[in-house]
């Protein structure tokens, strides 16, 4: 992926205490409403449970941003572009880097006890999630939320702590789009864990 698709990422540190300042679950979980995963995915919103009960254990949370910019695509991709097929592209560029950010993730969490990891969206281990069929979730172990499935205001830690400003495409190709992932921490994170993992993207 990091062959062709220009992309760059940032990593900041902020006190969980801190972060609640865009923990609004009525306004956010709200919007999860009208998402067609919505009640369809174990990771995604209804729950049986307070998500505050995810944020209240730890004492850090690590805001990760990859910025993708898919106005510098090349090759195949650019071809597709340019034939209109947007939705497509944006769609595979998205799983693409989901399936690379994911396992990078969770293998700073495998690394660093008493860690738990948000991914950049819903959970994607499985294609159609056994929440469907109303089945209990297949790799409880994997499930991991996102930081909106939870109720965090994401699009506002995006541009104040990441100083990334989200766009949204409305028809046509955005410039860039930016995946917000989290680690939640209690205690510090060894930053060579992650410098590695910028590095090497
Ligand atoms: S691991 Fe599979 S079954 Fe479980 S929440 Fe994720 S997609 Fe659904």
């Amino acid at each position: 992926m990091n062959q062709c698709i220009p992309f760059e990422h940032k990593i900041k540190e902020i006190p969980i205490n801190k972060l609640k300042k865009y923990y609004k679950p009525k306004i956010f979980i709200g919007f999860c409403k009208d998402c067609k995963y919505y009640n369809k995915i174990w990771a995604c919103p209804p729950y049986d449970f307070e998500t505050v009960d995810l944020i209240d254990p730890y004492k850090y949370a690590y805001i990760i941003g990859s910025k993708i910019y898919l106005n510098k695509l090349n090759g195949k991709l650019k071809e597709l572009l340019n034939n209109d097929h947007v939705e497509f592209v944006v769609n595979e560029i998205y799983k693409s880097a989901r399936a690379v950010l994911d396992q990078e993730l969770m293998n700073i969490e495998n690394k660093e006890s008493d860690s738990k990891v948000l991914f950049a969206g819903r959970c994607m281990m499985c294609d159609i999630c056994a929440k469907g069929n109303n089945k209990p979730c297949i790799y409880p172990d994997q499930l991991r939320y996102s930081l909106e499935s939870i109720g965090f205001d994401v699009s506002l830690i995006s541009e104040e702590i990441l100083e990334y400003k989200m766009l949204w495409s409305s028809g046509k190709l955005p410039e860039y789009m930016i995946l917000v992932s989290a680690i939640f921490s209690n205690k510090a994170i060894d930053d060579s864990y992650y410098s590695t993992f910028i590095d090497q993207w």
